[in-house]
């Protein structure tokens, strides 16, 4: 039974590829054997962790992994051959891709050390050159009213930062990095191998120094060796008014700094707008319900109604039915990047009175055989003669 790569990078099975990264980057700082020159089962943990990664980080032999505990597929030997891309998940059968009939053996190592002989060198540079910062995102809850009216808010994130005591060299002041034993300073490694085509030479990056053709023998104290540190700081992030959920707010270079002089990466901030106790919102209008009689419905009138900056008038108009909008121009929220603001919308709903006076049941009898109905008195034969007794006609 092979390894379990989840287990070993401490993932769940559905882990996302950038929580997967994530863990790759923790474990190798971690255990990586420059860091840990006293603990012999560091440098077999890192291979691990480098192992479980190379899977994980690749979908074709992940899925694969996931379907048959081999990357290379349900015919992999496991020994290294590299039938990349071919696995029954990934179109075209399991004998497509890299795989050239039945010369028995994994064509795929040749091939990646060809690519690797000629994409050598600019991986050599990738890996030495400045790299950006990653982007960071976190997301902020606001109110309605917040959103409306537009905030400042402060939020605490955690980012990686250039260490100030090494200047993010990694060296303890007063030392430099010294070259690379591994490499001699070259940054790469080449093996040798004999295949059935002739002699093929392979070209690594150097595992020692991870390219770059130096390491740091005295680690600065405050970063141990890495150059840099996770502080925790506090953002201000200025929500514009009408920001609605799912808007992203880009604050640039304010993303974990970057590497070898490399430009740090932005905070990304998604707001999420909590949903409001009286308030619907749709897009930039709001909608709110309210209740009416019955003969302000039938007559009309104004009523006034709460809004997110006041109170304003409502002019019902005579007639309204139920579930009828009445839209007020301009009262709902303002748009993201004009001067404008969206309506709000009146949702009425109409009320039936549940208790009536003898004086308003008079009125409503009254009405009613105006309008040539037989109203019901829909009370009950003992209800009748109980009222007619003496008891409370409105129960
Ligand atoms: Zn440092
Ligand atoms: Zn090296």
């Amino acid at each position: 039974m092979s390894k379990d790569y989840y287990e070993i990078l401490g993932v769940s099975k559905d882990a996302s590829q950038e929580e997967i990264r994530r863990a790759f980057r923790r474990l190798a700082k971690q255990y990586h054997p420059d860091r840990n020159p006293d603990d012999p089962t560091a440098e077999a943990k890192f291979k691990e962790i480098n192992e479980a990664y190379e899977v994980l980080s690749d979908p074709a032999k992940r899925s694969n992994y996931d379907a048959y505990g081999n990357p290379d597929g349900p015919f992999g030997a496991g020994g290294g051959g590299s039938y990349t891309g071919s696995g029954p998940f990934t179109g075209g059968g399991p004998f497509t891709g890299r795989d050239f009939g039945d010369f028995g053996f994994p064509f795929g190592d040749i091939f990646s050390s060809f690519e690797e002989m000629f994409t050598g060198g600019a991986r050599r540079r990738a890996n030495t050159g400045p790299v950006r910062g990653r982007d960071l995102e976190v997301s902020l809850e606001i109110t309605l009213e917040e959103a409306f009216s537009g905030v400042d808010k402060d939020i605490t994130i955690n980012r990686v930062e250039s260490c100030s005591r090494c200047n993010g060299t990694g060296a303890e002041p007063g030392t430099s990095p010294i070259t690379c034993p591994t490499c001699n300073g070259a940054g790469q490694v080449r093996t040798t191998v004999n295949t059935m085509l002739g002699t093929m030479t392979t070209v690594k990056t150097c595992p020692r120094c991870g390219g770059t053709g130096e390491i740091i023998d005295t680690p600065c104290s405050a970063c141990r060796g890495a150059g840099e540190t996770t502080r925790t700081r506090t953002v201000t992030v200025t929500i514009p008014p009408g920001a609605d959920s799912g808007l992203h707010l880009r604050l640039a270079g304010q993303g974990d700094a970057g590497r070898r002089g490399g430009p740090p990466g932005d905070l990304y901030v998604v707001v999420f707008v909590k949903p409001h106790s009286m308030f619907e919102r749709q897009g930039d209008d709001l909608i709110l319900d309210r209740t009416i009689s019955f003969p302000l419905a039938a007559l009309g009138g104004t009523i006034t109604i709460p809004t997110l900056d006041g109170e304003a008038e409502l002019n019902v108009p005579a007639g309204t039915q139920p579930g009828a909008v009445l839209r007020l121009r301009g009262k709902g929220m303002p748009k993201l990047r004009y001067k404008s603001r969206g309506d709000l919308m009146v949702r009425i709903n109409i009320r039936v009175p549940t208790r009536l006076s003898p004086e308003e049941r008079e009125l409503l009898m009254k009405l009613s055989r105006l309008q040539g109905e037989t109203v019901g008195d829909n009370r009950s034969f003992f209800q009748r003669l109980r009222d007619a007794a003496g008891g409370n006609r409105d129960r």
